[in-house]
């Protein structure tokens, strides 16, 4: 039987006179990945925001396994299990990739230094851990993105674009990557606009248009609905 792990009810947020998510209800369930499409300014990259105390939803709900975390502040969202990537994976200039990966503040129980060393060696990129982070490709900072998130070993991670502009040989290795995390338990919800990368990685799919949510269902329904059809057309 399937469990709801990450749910929101009738999120919304408003920017002045615009709706960017309109009323958003949707329950990931535990261990599935998620995809979220939808043309640009459909309000994906707003419900990430809005879900993980970036933005205080104006209206609505987001419950994380059984816990109201409406309105929480982002690092709280964070321990409490909801790790998050970005689109441009930015990382602390002037340190190492360790020092990046150690400067997420682990709870005091935790063996960071071991830690830290074990996530690089499973993203594959202990080899560069002691050079400066800002002279790595944006497919490594992709990685080093992931590895911070890790660090506080999430049960939910959202990702936005995690393989954008990466080349493919390392998108496939994000990806497997991000199988492997989920074959561990980790829940997914991802933001991706290439259908083919979609397709190859996600459970099932969420499609967002104009702020709503507009489909929910697997690759294939989704891919041959009207509704998202028109969406895309009509943008
Ligand atoms: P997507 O990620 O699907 O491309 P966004 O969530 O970035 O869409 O944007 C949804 C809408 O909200 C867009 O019209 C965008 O211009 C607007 N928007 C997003 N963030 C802000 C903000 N901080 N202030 C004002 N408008 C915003």
């Amino acid at each position: 039987m399937s469990e709801t792990l990450l749910q929101t009810d009738g999120l919304t947020k408003r920017f002045g006179a615009l709706t960017a998510n309109d009323e958003i209800t949707l329950g990931v369930d535990r261990g599935e990945i998620r995809g979220l499409i939808g043309p640009n300014g459909s309000g994906k990259t707003t419900f990430f925001n809005s879900l993980t105390g970036f933005y205080t939803p104006d209206e609505g709900t987001v419950t994380f396994d059984g816990t109201d975390i409406t309105g929480w502040e982002s690092h709280r969202i964070a321990r409490e299990g909801v790790g998050r990537t970005f689109q441009i994976a930015a990382p602390f200039g002037n340190m190492t990739v360790r020092q990046n990966m150690l400067a997420v503040q682990t709870p005091k129980s935790v063996d960071e230094h071991e830690r830290a060393q074990e996530i690089l060696e499973f993203l594959d990129i202990d080899h560069i851990a002691d050079d400066d982070a800002s002279g790595m490709s944006g497919g490594q900072k992709k990685l080093l993105g992931l590895g911070r998130v890790l660090m506080l070993d999430p049960e939910c991670i959202l990702l936005d674009e995690p393989t954008a502009g990466v080349n493919p040989a390392l998108a496939d290795r994000i990806l497997e990557h991000l199988r492997e995390l989920n074959d561990r338990g980790t829940t997914f919800m991802i933001i991706e606009h290439d259908m083919d990368v979609l397709k190859q990685i996600v459970d099932t799919v969420s499609v967002l248009d104009q702020g709503r949510h507009i489909v929910q269902g697997t690759f294939e329904e989704v891919s041959t609905d009207d509704r998202v059809r028109e969406a895309y057309l009509g943008s």
